[in-house]
């Protein structure tokens, strides 16, 4: 059933970590040859770039694109496609997160939040389209979250970004409905990635919890399966969606959240 990507090219964003490494390394194993990019120096994603190309026998760049920047995410779109030829899947990835209640929340971290959770998604999307409407095959698939359909407090930038995601993705999809160019989003619940462990200190200082309450009391007792969703099991469905078998899948929100968001 795994997808044959040989000959395909993919660029994930925010791929040098958590969700969005393990979605480059799973469709590299299908064979596609991958763009990661991530913060940090050419030389200190090396070893990330290298091991992909091992590991996998595909090709692999790294590209230092900065997802708060509209020109260097378009600049990431043309030399992925001057290196490869085409850009075949859009894997919309990186993110950050800040919880604060709304009164607190700094204006910078909004702005960071909304460029770099929604805009870069919006100007990947722009720049890599064209190519594949014209080629007639695209996949483009952007990491939601249980909160682009519920919402929590003190997340007030993340849940607008996570929302907007959603209405993109739908939007687009339709824009791309007969051009052989799906559009989707996944929206898992907590995935144990950096990112949430960053935020556990924030969450205790603004609930005035201890570690192990933030854990259990506020993340996994959103998820009714008491576990979380793990970076294989996103990359899985990533990879299930550039399948041939997901051809009519498109304009939706794959939930992965334990149940989250049945209650
Ligand atoms: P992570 O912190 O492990 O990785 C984030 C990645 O984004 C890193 O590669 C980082 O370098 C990159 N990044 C951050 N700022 C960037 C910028 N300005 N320019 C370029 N790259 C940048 O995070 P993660 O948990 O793997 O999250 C990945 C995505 O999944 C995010 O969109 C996040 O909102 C979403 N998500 C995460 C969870 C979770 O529980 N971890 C749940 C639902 C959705």
């Amino acid at each position: 059933m795994t997808p044959d990507l040989k000959g395909r090219t993919a660029v994930v964003t925010g791929s040098t970590s958590g969700i969005g490494l393990a979605i480059a390394e799973t469709l590299a194993g299908a064979g596609a040859n991958i763009v990661i990019n991530g913060l940090g120096t050419p030389e200190e994603n090396e070893p990330i770039r290298a091991k992909i190309e091992t590991d996998y026998g595909t090709k692999c760049i790294f590209s230092p694109a900065n997802m708060l920047k509209p020109d260097e995410i378009a600049g990431m779109i043309t030399t992925a496609q001057a290196t490869f030829g085409t850009v075949d899947i859009l894997v919309n990835n990186a993110g950050i997160q800040h919880v604060a209640p709304v009164e607190e929340f700094a204006a910078e971290k909004w702005n960071a939040i909304i460029a770099i959770n929604l805009s870069a998604a919006f100007h990947a999307m722009s720049a890599a389209v064209a190519g594949m409407k014209k080629q007639k095959w695209g996949r483009i698939i952007s990491t939601a979250s249980a909160h682009s359909l519920v919402a929590s407090p003190f997340k007030s930038a993340y849940v607008s970004a996570k929302h907007g995601i959603a209405g993109l993705t739908k939007t687009v999809a339709l824009e791309c409905a007969e051009a052989g160019v799906t559009v989707n989003c996944i929206s898992p619940g907590y995935v144990w990635t950096p990112l949430v462990e960053k935020q556990i200190p924030d969450t205790m200082k603004a609930r005035g919890l201890t570690r192990d309450e933030v854990i259990n009391d506020v993340l996994l007792s959103a998820q009714p399966t008491k576990q979380f969703v793990t970076v294989e099991q996103v990359a899985e469905t990533a990879l299930f969606l550039c399948s041939d078998a997901a051809a009519n899948i498109t304009g939706a929100n794959i939930v992965m959240d334990g149940g989250w968001t049945a209650q």
